[in-house]
């Protein structure tokens, strides 16, 4: 078992989303030691994933980098541990002592150099969960084009081990050791902060709106199919059959504010929405057309603007009422949504070639138990901040939010862990 965190005013930051991010960066610029534990084999969180995010529209990488660059600046004072976990918390406010497993990479990082011969050779496949199950990758594999760090890693239960060692045979810098095990930390930190975001609704429980159709995808979905680095290389294909998919409709509210699901509202399905029917709008600008049937739809503050610009748009309709009916064609694979237009008093059809289901946020929090933690979480998962207990949270972990509101929130939640080592610090020095 490794030791780390000689210093008892260190911050552990758990995830690594633009909330953790940014509480981490916060911390170790005020001049802490910072340790951020990343269960995923990257960091970035779900926005790595996304084709392009609002307010501004940019792809992720604009945000990612500047934060990866601020930790490769500050790297002395901030460590980070990916593939890892907390096992377990122990101790009180300003002296916590926290077990992280890390799991087994099964390769090494200080010598891999990402040239990926050890791909060509793999003969196994896994499905790609970074897209959502809509692609796969070999067995070893780079998370994705931009992934921090720009490593390999091996999915274990893919690979064949020992047995094959195709990719150790051909790994230039002996990179690669297939017997790696999962091993412990010790941390010792006077705060943590909570940053484990969200995961999508699970849309399989959607089968009155169709998800068990080809044609019929997640908002999170619509994200990987639209960006350059996804399973069609940014070219929106319908799943079943690889055709344009010119004519999209969106369901909002998708197992929102709806007590059988999730009963509260995700605040940003609707955005998400407006923003990836931009990015039909974009692809077939001649000849394409969106249909959104919304309950109402809720843009706050200077995102109306946007709302109002994308409303504008004679190929985007909106359509006020509660999807009734989705069916199949199975002749053609196109898909049949049915609403009652509560504006037009009527019941509207609309044939399309790919339905977006616009699902929303559940916090990772729910399900986080971690020993020691103490944490607390309300009804539907979000977690409870006590302040006096030197657990802060932030982010989605909190409460449904945007990018910016989670960066706010990190930053936030960087100055109440700082205010917990500055006292320890203080006190030490009496
Ligand atoms: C379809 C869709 C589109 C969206 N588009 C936009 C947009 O365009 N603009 C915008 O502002 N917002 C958008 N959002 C919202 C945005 O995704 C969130 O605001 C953002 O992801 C919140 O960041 P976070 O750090 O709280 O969580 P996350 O991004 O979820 O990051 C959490 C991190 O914690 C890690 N983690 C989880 N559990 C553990 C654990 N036990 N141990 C260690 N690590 C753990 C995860 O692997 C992840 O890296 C969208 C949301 C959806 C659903």
């Amino acid at each position: 078992m490794a030791e780390a965190g000689a210093r008892e005013s260190g911050v552990l930051v758990i995830g690594s989303g633009m909330a953790g991010l940014t509480a981490a960066i916060e911390s170790m610029e005020a001049g802490n030691d910072v340790y951020i534990v990343e269960k995923e084999p990257y960091l970035g969180g779900r926005v790595a994933g996304f084709n392009k995010y609002f307010p501004k529209l940019c792809p992720p990488s604009c945000g990612l980098e500047i934060n990866f660059r601020r930790i490769k600046n500050g790297h002395r004072r901030l460590k980070f541990f990916t593939l890892a976990e907390v096992e377990k918390v122990s101790g009180s406010p300003g002296a916590f002592d926290v077990t992280v497993r890390l799991n087994p990479r099964f390769v090494l990082q200080d010598r891999c150099t990402a040239c990926g011969l050890c791909v060509d050779v793999c003969p196994e496949e896994r499905p790609n969960q970074f897209d959502y199950g809509m692609s796969t990758t070999k067995a070893i594999y780079l998370p994705h084009q931009m992934a921090m760090p720009m490593k390999y890693v091996i999915e274990e239960g893919y690979c064949q081990g020992d047995s094959c060692s195709k990719c150790v045979q051909v790994c230039p810098t002996d990179a690669i050791d297939l017997r790696m095990t999962a091993t412990t930390l010790d941390l010792k930190v006077s705060s943590i902060i909570v940053a484990t975001g969200w995961k999508p609704y699970d849309a399989t429980q959607l089968e009155l709106l169709g998800f068990q159709y080809p044609n019929v995808i997640s908002n999170v979905m619509m994200e990987r199919l639209t960006a350059p680095n996804g399973p069609t290389k940014g070219k929106l294909l319908r799943p079943s059959d690889g055709k344009p998919a010119k004519r999209v409709a969106f369901v909002q509210c998708a197992g929102s504010r709806d007590v059988n699901h999730l009963p509260y509202c995700s605040a940003i399905c609707c955005l998400s929405s407006l923003k990836e029917a931009t990015f039909v709008r974009e692809q077939y600008p001649e000849d394409s057309r969106v249909y959104i049937f919304y309950i109402d739809i809720r843009a706050p503050g200077n995102m109306e603007t946007f709302y109002r610009k994308v409303e504008q748009d004679e190929n985007i309709r909106f359509i006020k009422g509660k999807v009734a009916k989705v069916e199949e064609d199975p002749a053609t694979g196109n898909i049949i949504v049915e609403a009652d237009d509560m504006v037009g008093g009527r019941k509207v059809q609309a044939t399309v070639d790919l339905l977006v289901l616009s699902t929303g946020m559940v916090p990772n929090t729910k399900d986080l138990n971690i020993p020691g933690l103490g944490l607390q979480v309300d009804e539907f998962g979000f977690a409870e901040e006590d302040r006096s207990s030197g657990v802060y949270v932030a982010g989605v972990s909190r409460r449904p939010m945007d990018v910016t509101s989670s960066t706010r929130d990190g930053t936030g939640a960087a100055l109440k862990a700082i205010q917990t080592s500055f006292k320890v610090k203080e006190r030490a020095s009496l």
